[in-house]
């Protein structure tokens, strides 16, 4: 049924007025002639008309055309379009600044703040939506989650796929899953409309997408819809590739960006250390190129952008009172949300604003006022290694085409300058395009989702790019080992509990496994999962003088049986801290930030428990200081996930791990850095010149064994 106060001609807003407040609707008026000037504004026609022949859409245009932000708002008056439109995002910072700017746009409330809200957002442990929310941008995990519940995804009339290009495992299940329910080959309920689903991106593969959902049609069609969607400026290519799309019900739609002329200047040799680099070109820049002028730095974590914007922050006091102020701001994906927002705020007078970002500002944010980008050429990114059975994080060259959009960022306002922190050679010398996740990293969480959504045959899942078949029998013996699906390859009772956690399947093992009645560390678990759900909770220190500090002050929180009881601990003295928190973490030298984080994820995970029926409603307060069979017990659960993260100790001091065999040494971040204990369980591989341990527990060796005894 179609909602009362829905018209089909006409634009709505002007019917929401009377309910809103006038400064959302003075906001909405001042932002639309910026939207206006959007290379996409001119192609909403274009794009209605494409969507009310066809089901499929494919939009391609660079990052700030105005795809994100403006193709739901063409679309929500559609006739056909009469319940909510789903946008996913790879990142959440992206999937609530987005929610932020369109809520504003339309003049509307934002998600949970008024049941009136058109505009919400729904990430993990985070969800702001309300009963009339029109417009609902979710990270692509949720999105996930959602269809495992509703697979007909009968509450939306459009689903978009944005940032395409990205190429995580969550986007390729997801157009998997998209496939076979627009083939009809899933229940699809009885709908009024078909389900429109429009795939968008920033890099145009239009080709492949279109063959692949192509492939996917029942009976194409030769009927050629009215209004072709094809811009004139589009190349032949392109034309050639939609004319047959247009066949098969697909419309293939490309937005022109906009691009200023970008400079950029190489380092005439290679260096290591790009955090001293970056710090003299941005005051470089700073003292010498004219106001306004943004930079905008990429860096690979948490751990490199902290320690910038604290240099820059201690380099910037000593400025002289005439040159403007430097204001730098963190990006990344674990801050929270009010910082995330400021990114996007105006710099005050006289004020220089800094960005420091991971390659979440590469296409997924697009931050205003950018003149300048600094370029480190490096990423972080999951890597499975197939022979040692282990996901690890490496901090990996970028490819070419990442670079290019880097690069581009610096453009987009006016023209600009990009400084790479490599060589010329460095450059030619890497890959073209980035491998798509799914075919590094480990697929057990995608396989579980899979199997908890009824697909049985995984090997025959429609995959944009299929797996190696040996990476997919590795995940589904991963499974198997951690009991979450039974011996013949369905899913197990403990596997669907996991499923139902927006958590990796080793981490939800550890959970399912604390909810035990022997034992009974639910609390305490969700405390450590919290806090490993950041990069880093404790400061990272650049000079050993302030690392001799932190570790002296930190010592009260650290405990012998390694970093999650030191977690714990951690956490357990932050939510007791009554004065000040801030005061608290700048004491211990923890992050204040991460630590809000922490407490919201920490909240949001004892509700799931409670809604999964783990955890009772009095229960929110853990036990302070555990008692030492509570600590095993801990500890117990944590092996009981990380099994394939384990290592014991040689002959000769150093550690191996049980399944593979691979030396590895403890991170020096870990309060065991250089004990030397029988047996350790870790949460993960770090590469940086050798393999490290990072996040390390001492276990009793018999426990490993036990474990390794039980699944092998
Ligand atoms: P695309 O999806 O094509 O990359 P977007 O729709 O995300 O483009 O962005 C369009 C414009 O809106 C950009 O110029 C960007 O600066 C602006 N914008 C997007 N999000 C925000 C935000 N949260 N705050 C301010 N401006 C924003």
């Amino acid at each position: 049924a179609r909602p009362k106060n829905k018209q089909t001609e006409g634009p709505r807003y002007s019917q929401q007025a009377q309910n809103v407040p006038p400064h959302l609707l003075k906001k909405r008026d001042e932002l639309l002639p910026v939207r206006k000037s959007l290379p996409i504004w001119p192609q909403a026609d274009v794009i209605k008309a494409a969507l009310k022949t066809n089901n499929i859409l494919v939009l391609t245009g660079e990052t700030g055309s105005g795809k994100s932000t403006q193709l739901p708002q063409f679309l929500i008056d559609e006739p056909w379009c009469t319940k909510c439109i789903a946008i996913t995002q790879p990142r959440k910072v992206a999937a609530i600044s987005l929610a932020r700017r369109v809520a504003d746009e339309m003049g509307s409330f934002m998600g949970s703040q008024s049941p009136a809200a058109k505009v919400g957002y729904s990430v993990r442990f985070d969800n702001a939506t309300g009963p009339s929310t029109k417009v609902k941008f979710l990270t692509e995990g949720m999105l996930l989650q959602e269809m495992l519940r509703n697979p007909a995804m009968s509450q939306y009339s459009a689903v978009v796929v944005d940032e395409v290009h990205e190429r995580s495992v969550n986007v390729d299940l997801i157009l998997g899953f998209l496939r076979n329910l627009v083939t009809g080959q899933e229940s699809a309920s009885a709908r009024q409309h078909p389900l429109k689903v429009i795939v968008m991106s920033a890099t145009a593969d239009v080709g492949s997408l279109v063959k692949f959902f192509e492939d996917s049609q029942p009976s194409p069609t030769t009927e050629k819809p009215p209004g072709n969607p094809i811009d004139e400026s589009t190349s032949l290519k392109q034309a050639e590739v939609a004319s047959q799309a247009v066949a098969s019900r697909i419309s293939t739609c490309f937005v022109e960006g906009r691009q200023y002329p970008v400079k950029t200047v190489y380092l005439p040799q290679p260096t290591q250390d790009w955090v001293e680099s970056a710090l003299k070109i941005i005051f470089q820049l700073h003292y010498k190129e004219p106001m306004p002028g943004d930079i905008l730095v990429f860096l690979t974590g948490q751990d490199t952008i902290e320690g910038l914007e604290k240099l820059i922050n201690d380099y910037a006091e000593g400025m002289d009172k005439d040159v403007p102020k430097l204001l730098a701001l963190p990006l990344f994906a674990a801050l929270p949300q009010h910082a995330q927002q400021r990114i996007f705020e105006p710099a005050p007078f006289r004020t220089r604003k800094v960005i420091l970002a991971t390659n979440i500002a590469e296409t997924s944010v697009t931050v205003p006022g950018v003149r300048f980008v600094i370029d480190c050429g490096k990423s972080k990114i999951k890597q499975f290694r197939n022979r040692l059975g282990l996901e690890s994080l490496l901090v990996k060259p970028i490819s070419k085409s990442a670079a290019i959009q880097r690069k581009g960022r610096a453009g987009r306002e006016a023209p600009g300058q990009c400084y790479r922190l490599y060589t010329e050679d460095g450059y030619n010398t890497m890959d073209e395009r980035t491998i798509p996740e799914i075919l590094r990293c480990d697929l057990s969480q995608a396989i579980l989702t899979m199997k908890a959504r009824g697909v049985d045959d995984v090997l025959n899942f429609p995959f944009l790019d299929r797996p190696p078949r040996e990476a997919l029998e590795k995940a589904l013996l991963q499974l198997l080992h951690l009991q979450a699906l039974t011996e013949t390859g369905s899913i197990s009772e403990t596997g669907l509990k996991i499923s139902k956690f927006p958590l990796t399947p080793t981490l939800g093992r550890v959970l399912v496994e604390a909810a035990k009645p022997e034992r009974d560390c639910l609390l305490d678990v969700i405390d450590i999962i919290s806090a490993l759900s950041v990069e880093n909770v404790f400061l990272n220190l650049v000079t050993e003088e302030r690392k001799e500090e932190a570790e002296e002050a930190r010592r009260e929180l650290y405990r012998r049986e390694g970093d999650h009881l030191t977690l714990l601990v951690t956490v357990q003295r932050y939510a007791a801290e009554q004065t000040d928190r801030k005061i608290w973490c700048d004491k211990h030298f923890v992050s204040h930030r991460a630590m809000q984080t922490v407490m919201n994820v920490r909240k949001q995970l004892q509700q799931q428990c409670m809604q999964q029926k783990l955890l009772s409603k009095d229960d929110t307060q853990s036990e302070l200081a555990p008692s030492e069979a509570r600590s095993q017990a801990i500890l117990a659960c944590m092996l009981r996930g990380f099994i394939s993260n384990t290592a014991r100790m040689m002959p000769d001091g150093s550690y191996k791990t049980l399944m593979g065999n691979q030396t590895v040494a403890i991170h020096p971040s870990s309060v065991l850095f250089g004990r030397k204990v029988e047996a350790i369980v870790f949460n993960e591989f770090v590469f940086t010149g050798k393999a490290w341990a990072r996040g390390v527990s001492v276990v009793q060796l018999d426990w490993v064994t036990e474990v390794v005894k039980a699944i092998m």
